[in-house]
């Protein structure tokens, strides 16, 4: 089994790349995010709860967001393994994940791939998405800031969880989509040996 944590901060083409990885290793995707924006349209209670914290630019709290991870895990599949997009996202979140994928997979996180783009090139496409993607949290470039804001304050240290590991590789995410993508494939590959 392949579990892969997709890290970065927002913007840095974490859910492009994800859908790459599914499709070449036969990975289900977990994206917190898309989970909340279901729930969102949805109207559903955890998206109205999720929607007062996204709306600002901040992160939603960690017992809603692992509660919902966990049911995620739970429903049935055959998958070869899982990419987590969007999660991590706290030192909790990271000490959490690790229980939950050897409690429900029996199995353990095996890298964590970190997306490198800097902040004025992340401002910048999600202003450009924010245009199309319909996406509240996009529409605002103060709303932008601070989730990049939140992302230094709360995300980044989750890094250092998965260096300590030696579980840790970063990947340059500026350049072309397919170009990434192949240096994320020889990232999972160099492990897997
Ligand atoms: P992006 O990577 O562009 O910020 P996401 O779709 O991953 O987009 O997340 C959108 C928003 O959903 C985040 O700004 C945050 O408010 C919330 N969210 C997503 N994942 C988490 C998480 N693991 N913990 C807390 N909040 C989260």
């Amino acid at each position: 089994m392949i579990n892969i944590v997709l890290f970065g901060p927002p913007g840095s083409g974490k859910g492009t790349q994800a859908k790459n990885l599914v499709q070449k290793f036969n990975l289900k995707q977990i994206s917190t995010g898309e989970l909340f924006r279901e729930n969102m349209s949805n109207e559903t209670e955890l998206g109205l709860l999720a929607k007062s914290f996204i709306d600002v630019g901040q992160l939603v709290p960690d017992h809603i967001t692992i509660d919902m991870l966990i049911d995620e895990l739970k429903k049935p599949t055959d998958t070869q393994g899982f990419i987590f997009d969007g999660f991590p996202r706290t030192r909790q979140q990271a000490i959490a994940l690790d229980d939950i994928v050897r409690q429900h997979l029996a199995a353990e996180i095996s890298v964590c791939l970190s997306l490198i783009v800097e902040d004025e090139v992340l401002v910048e496409r999600l202003i450009e998405r924010g245009a199309t993607s319909g996406r509240t949290d996009d529409s605002d470039e103060l709303i932008i800031r601070n989730r990049i804001k939140e992302y230094y304050a709360k995300t980044a240290e989750v890094a250092d969880i998965y260096k300590e590991q030696n579980k840790y590789v970063e990947v340059n995410g500026v350049g072309e989509i397919d170009a990434i993508a192949e240096n994320l494939y020889r990232a999972v590959e160099s492990i897997e040996g």
